[in-house]
Order: structure tokens, then sequence, then C-alpha cells
């Protein structure tokens, strides 16, 4: 006989699942909405839509959020901090084939976890991180892929290598060209964050910007890859699409705003 007490549990447990079901189909819905977009702003400039990978971001989403989206079907997780980051990809572990990004700025005691735990890091932005970067990488056996993240906007809340005034790019080079030495990262591209803008329009010089600067790093070191530009967020990931991004990093769109904010983002 089924006790009262178990038929509550039950209950719950049916409506638990069911407000489970509305968010894996709203995640899946807006998910697919923005690989149309994609889509559609890829052909608009010429491009084949499959050059460009959608990371969904999850920063500061509670596990259940994270957890619908990949059964929503997101293949890339893009996540700020690196413990909240491994916290996630530890409890999610059984999930094959998904793969997790760190796109914010890392403090150089968080290296280790960045290193030991992440497919790719967008967000590397100064010689030292990069050096200890290395270091753990190597302890732990392996190669890092990593995008060197750029500041084209000059704003001082920003991280990244200063390259709003093209005049000045060739004050970065001879620290390019250490980190391109370093054994246990390899450079894929590059990364920015841009002003916030309230017309999208407005974000595509910003991104024509990181572009050029792609192909001036490539003309200078033709030996390494720079082939990935992540750029583009929920407001204005179809304006980076048309000017070249082939990684785009979208939270807001796909799960809805965030539940929480840690200081370091306030
Ligand atoms: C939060 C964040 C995003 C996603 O921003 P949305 O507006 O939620 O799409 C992308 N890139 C970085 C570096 C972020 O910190």
């Amino acid at each position: 006989m089924i006790s009262p007490a178990c038929a509550g549990v039950g209950r719950i447990r049916q409506g638990y699942n069911k407000l489970m079901n509305n968010l894996v189909a709203s995640i899946r819905e807006r998910y697919q909405h923005t690989l149309d977009q994609i889509a559609s702003a890829a052909r608009k400039s010429n491009r084949d839509p499959k050059e460009i990978r959608l990371v969904v971001v999850t920063k500061s989403q509670p596990l259940d959020v994270v957890q619908s989206a990949i059964e929503a079907g997101a293949r890339i997780l893009g996540e700020n901090y690196p413990e909240e980051g491994v916290m996630k990809i530890q409890s999610l572990a059984p999930q094959s084939g998904v793969e997790w990004h760190m796109i914010g700025h890392v403090q150089s005691r968080k290296a280790r976890l960045v290193a030991d735990h992440f497919a790719l890091l967008h967000s590397l932005d100064s010689l030292k991180l990069a050096q200890r970067l290395d270091r753990f990488a190597s302890e732990a056996n392996r190669v890092l892929p990593v995008l060197l993240e750029f500041n084209v906007g000059g704003e001082k809340t920003k991280s990244g290598w200063d390259a709003s005034d093209e005049s000045r790019w060739s004050r970065f080079l001879p620290e390019i060209d250490t980190l391109l030495e370093l054994p246990h990262l390899r450079v894929h591209g590059l990364m920015t964050m841009p002003p916030l803008e309230t017309n999208p329009e407005d974000a595509r010089r910003f991104f024509q910007r990181l572009r050029l600067l792609r192909d001036h790093l490539a003309a200078q070191f033709p030996q390494a890859d720079w082939r990935e530009l992540s750029m583009g967020t929920s407001a204005d990931y179809a304006v980076a699409v048309e000017e070249g991004a082939t990684l785009v990093r979208v939270g807001t769109a796909i799960v809805g705003a965030r539940k929480y904010k840690l200081e370091s983002e306030a």
C-alpha cells in the first residue's frame, strides 16, 4: 500500500519532471533559433554555416539549467569562473560529447584548474598567465588550446592586450612571439569582448578590428594557427558572424537571465 507521504513525494517528483521538461523545451527552441540566425548571417556574408560553433554560456546558471541545455542539444558550454566551471564539469561528467570552454578572466591562482579541466581557453590575456598555464599543462601532460584576448575598445575595465589603436599593434608582438614558443600551449586564434553598445551595428567596427588584427598576426607569425575568432554575444552575434566569427558566445538569449551574479561580474 502506498502511504500518503509516498504519494506526496511522487507528486512532487512529477511536478519537478514537468518543470524540467518545460525548461528543456524552451532552451531547445531558443538554441535552435540561435543556430538559425547564425546560419542566415553566415549565408548573408557568403560563409558556410558549418564554420561557426555556438558556445552556450552557462556562467552563474544552476546545474539543472546546465543539464537542460545539454539535453536541449548544446555541445559546447562556456563558463567564466574556474571553480564554478569545474564543479559543473565534475557533476555532469557522465554527459559524453560535451566540450567545456573557459571564457572569463583567469586569475593566476586559478590557472591550474583551467589547465586541468577545460578544452579551450578563450581569454588568455597576459604573458605571465600563459607561462603559468604552460607549466601546469606540462604537469598535466597535455597541450592546452588557447585564444588570445584583445581589448579592441581600449576600455580600462576590459582584459586583454590593448588593440584599440592600430599604430601601436607592434608593441605586443614581442610578447606574442615569446608566448607562441611555449610548448604546452597551442594558440588557435583571437577573442574579444567589445564595448557594450545599445545598437549591435555599432559593435561591427570592433569585430572588424579583431579580424584585421588576426590577419596582421597571421602575416607576422605564419607558423601559428590563427583560424578562430571568438566574438559576439546574445546582443550582437549575428553581426559578429557577418564579420568572420568562428565561435560565438551566447548566454541569456538561450538559457535566460542569470540567476545570480558574482562580485567579479557586478
Ligand atoms: C557572459 C558572457 C557572454 C555571454 O553574454 P550574454 O549576454 O549572456 O549572451 C559572452 N562572453 C563572455 C566573455 C561573457 O562573460
